[in-house]
């Protein structure tokens, strides 16, 4: 059980918004549910509205973060991965996450980590929910992956994505205004041009699924040691990604699974969802240590892909046969389509061969409620 270091009569939180996240309401969730919420509930803040890009991880960077008790952060992914990114930059990373858990509330298109921690918690995913989980919940641990391309490390909590989900994600920009109804709108556009992306898809399977289950210790409420067991025993490291994996293959044939060809969509998730419209599938937590890659490839048509792309608000879409499905510890992609971009928890990473292994020293930390004591929500 992990405590925290405040006292619950005096929080003190930082709140972080991004007042054009989304449909540019995110000041206005501050203002209406967060602020009376954390004023009623006894906690103090500051508050930091960010100006422009980077604000957010330039902050999180350079401030002395030891009075907190939790970063409250109301925007989208993309906020959460700059404070992600600015905290990683810090020396200390490793004690500020420890010391300061992450409450996002859903405030931008893509709230895919508000989701999921909701998820787990058997709530909505509605703002003020997430406000009271952030005031009453308790600590619990995140995955964190390291992303690495050729000049560029990263590190991530959601989702990276290639081929079609990225082509959505990044460039229905335009569409902000929409809300998450972009990603359906510039879905279809993109079922329409049906691209297809060459490559080739490494995976160290995870050898901890059973059925679509993923087992192992439950997400919440881990002890030290128990995570560092994890860390030290199940997380797989890969070579440099200048080396072949030729070798590691060789000598591990039954771990690997080495797929080359057209793929339409090559989409990576550690959470339950990667919006609050797309669900992971069952068994999947935050804390398993595990990557669900889930791919369809060329062979696939428009119908079927119009399917998948509905079927995702409810998981349906792992029952259709050209949706597949993998768990596995860590994987390398080779691009062999020139052109294309990846999204990596909703931001523009370098294009290129990447890989993404399991970060081995650290943890993010959330704050989760006990699924089994519904706050505003009826299950
Ligand atoms: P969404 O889910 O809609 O993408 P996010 O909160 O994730 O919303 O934010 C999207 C982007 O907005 C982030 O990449 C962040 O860097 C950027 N951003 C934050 N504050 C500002 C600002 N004041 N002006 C412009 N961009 C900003
Ligand atoms: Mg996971």
């Amino acid at each position: 059980m992990l405590t925290r270091l405040c006292s619950p009569l005096l929080l003190y939180s930082q709140v972080v918004v991004n007042p054009v996240g989304g449909t540019g309401i995110a000041l206005k969730i501050w203002k209406r549910d967060t602020e009376p919420l954390l004023i009623a509930g006894n906690v103090e803040y500051t508050l930091l509205t960010t100006e422009r890009v980077n604000h957010a991880k330039e902050y999180v960077t350079t401030e002395d973060l030891s009075s907190f008790c939790t970063i409250v952060i109301i925007g989208g992914d993309g906020l959460i991965f700059e404070v992600v990114s600015g905290i990683m930059a810090r020396d200390d990373h490793a004690q500020v996450f420890k010391n300061l858990p992450l409450a996002p509330i859903p405030g931008g298109s893509g709230n895919g980590l508000a989701k999921s921690i909701l998820h787990e918690c058997g709530e909505a995913c509605t703002t003020k929910v997430a406000t009271f989980v952030a005031i009453t919940g308790a600590p619990a641990y995140l995955d964190i992956s390291r992303v690495t391309t050729t000049s560029e490390s990263h590190f991530s909590f959601l989702a990276l994505s290639w081929g079609m989900i990225a082509d959505v994600d990044i460039n229905s920009e335009s569409l902000r205004w929409m809300g998450e109804a972009r990603f359906t709108v510039s879905g279809v556009s993109r079922i329409i041009t049906r691209k297809l992306y060459r490559g080739r898809l490494s995976m160290l399977l995870a050898d901890t699924v059973s059925g679509d289950t993923v087992t192992g210790e439950n997400s919440s409420e881990v002890s030290d040691t128990v995570t560092e067991q994890k860390q030290g025993t199940a997380l797989a490291k890969l070579p440099p990604l200048c080396e072949s994996l030729d070798t590691c293959v060789a000598e591990n044939p039954d771990s690997w699974l080495v797929l080359e060809d057209d793929f339409i969509m090559v989409w990576v998730v550690q959470t339950s969802h990667a919006s609050t419209t797309m669900y992971t599938g069952p068994g999947v937590t935050l804390n398993d240590g595990i990557f669900t890659l889930t791919l369809v490839r060329g062979k696939c048509n428009r119908s079927t892909l119009l399917k998948i792309l509905v079927d995702m608000e409810t998981g349906t879409h792992f029952q259709i046969p050209e949706m597949e499905v993998y768990r596995a510890k860590a994987f390398r992609l080779e691009p062999l389509t020139e052109d294309g971009l990846y999204s990596l928890d909703g931001e523009v990473i370098e294009y290129g061969p990447v890989q993404c292994e399991m970060h081995s020293t650290t943890s993010l930390q959330i704050l989760k409620t006990d699924n089994n004591q519904a706050l505003l929500s009826p299950k």
